[in-house]
């Protein structure tokens, strides 16, 4: 292998010292920062996550509410709670943990959070502010790549970034990140005409397609940084990437492997954007 591991779990550890200093900090200051994270119905995978994120927050020193509500529970009274906790004071991140049950609508349920709470970064007011280069909340998953890239010393500007996948949570936003810091970008998509033609060109290749091991040795030019943002099981139910990748790591200059990749990165961030928001409060308070 020729590549240089990019260990996300390394990085996401040394953030969240500094993300626990700057917890302290807040509660001398009279703050915690608390998380709230809604979860409809029993998806086994949304559980896991939301598990998950309360462990950080427990770990960060940070409070966090979960809020569960059944399945059949209306629109109407999931909105109702976000309204309430759109005003409680002592929440200063609100999360509603996806996919939702088809009779409720994710966009208006999204765009009913305060966006001065929005800590996934969803909203599109805080899309809106990320797109033109304002103070914001970056979505968490694109938000940690751009930090494992400046952990390592990844310069950006002027670099050829090639993003495979347009999803509203990772691959637009990502490349919105990129070119926000210079980058020359490039998406690509389920309906792109010569996939290999693109990706051969990129001195930093994002895939975010959700197919295991999609991206191969033939889609990356030597030397390149490759980004594996897939959480996929292969045929044998091992966890694996969008990329193969033995193969692509004997060419790549850089890579980041699933798991221990992008993944400890975005809950990172999450836990990132509760404290800046709690910060905020105290500003406008
Ligand atoms: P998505 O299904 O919303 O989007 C997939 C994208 O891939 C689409 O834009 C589609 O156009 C593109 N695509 C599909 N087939 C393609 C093809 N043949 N050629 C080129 N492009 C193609 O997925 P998503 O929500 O962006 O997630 C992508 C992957 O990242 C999934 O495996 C998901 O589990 C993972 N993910 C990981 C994290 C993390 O924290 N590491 C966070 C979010 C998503």
């Amino acid at each position: 292998m020729t590549a240089q591991i990019i260990n996300g779990k390394e990085i996401a550890a040394k953030k969240r010292l500094e993300i626990a200093e700057e917890v302290v900090n807040l509660k001398n200051r009279g703050v915690t920062p608390g998380l709230a994270v809604i979860l409809v119905g029993n998806n086994h995978a949304s559980r896991t996550y939301v598990t998950n994120k309360e462990k950080a927050c427990k770990e960060l020193g940070m409070n966090s509410l979960l809020i569960e509500m059944p399945e059949e529970v209306s629109e109407e009274e999931l909105l109702a709670k976000i309204a309430e906790l759109n005003e409680t004071q002592d929440i200063h991140g609100i999360l509603v943990q996806l996919p939702l049950p088809k009779h409720i609508d994710e966009k208006k349920v999204i765009e009913s959070i305060s966006p001065l709470k929005d800590v996934d970064g969803f909203h599109p007011i805080n899309i809106g502010r990320m797109m033109t280069g304002q103070n914001a909340f970056l979505p968490c998953t694109p938000y940690g790549i751009m930090v494992l890239l400046e952990e390592t010393g990844i310069s950006i500007p002027g670099k050829h970034v090639v993003v495979v996948g347009r999803s509203n949570i990772v691959g637009k936003p990502v490349g919105q990140l990129f070119l926000n810091q210079d980058a020359t970008v490039t998406y690509c998509h389920s309906k792109t005409k010569d996939l290999p033609l693109h990706t051969n060109q990129a001195d930093i290749l994002v895939a975010a397609v959700g197919i295991p091991n999609f991206i191969k040795a033939e889609h990356v030019k030597n030397g390149a940084v490759v980004i594996d943002v897939g959480i996929n099981r292969n045929e044998a139910g091992k966890l694996c990437g969008d990329v193969a990748f033995e193969e692509v790591a004997e060419k790549a200059g850089f890579i980041t492997p699933v798991p221990k990749g992008v993944g400890p990165m975005t809950i990172t961030m999450l836990m990132y954007n509760t404290v800046k928001s709690a910060a905020e409060s105290l500003v406008r308070n």
